[in-house]
């Protein structure tokens, strides 16, 4: 058996059941759909088509069958990879 993460578990309010995020949120609708997405000349968003991230979701817990709502918070880190520059590419 694996071992859970319980940072990344939700559990029900009302009798504690553990749920993963994949149980509970669609992907789709979690992450969005955009579309058309139309950035001016340094890389920042001007305009952009589609349905935007939903990080809310209510959910019938399975074992209790009591309705709670979730919500999820999320950080993107990005940080700069260094090319090796000593690394010669060759391309067929
Ligand atoms: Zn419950």
């Amino acid at each position: 058996m694996q071992e859970v993460n319980k940072n990344i578990m939700i559990t029900c309010p009302h009798c504690g059941t553990e749920y993963f995020p994949c149980e509970i949120f669609y992907p789709k609708d979690f992450f969005g759909n955009i579309t058309n997405v139309v950035r001016d000349e340094s890389g920042k968003i001007i305009s952009w088509s589609g349905t935007d991230m939903n990080l809310e979701e209510e959910f019938i817990c399975e074992h209790c069958g009591k309705t709670f709502k979730t919500k999820a918070y999320i950080n993107f880190e990005t940080e700069k990879v260094e090319e090796d520059t000593d690394t010669v590419t060759i391309t067929f």
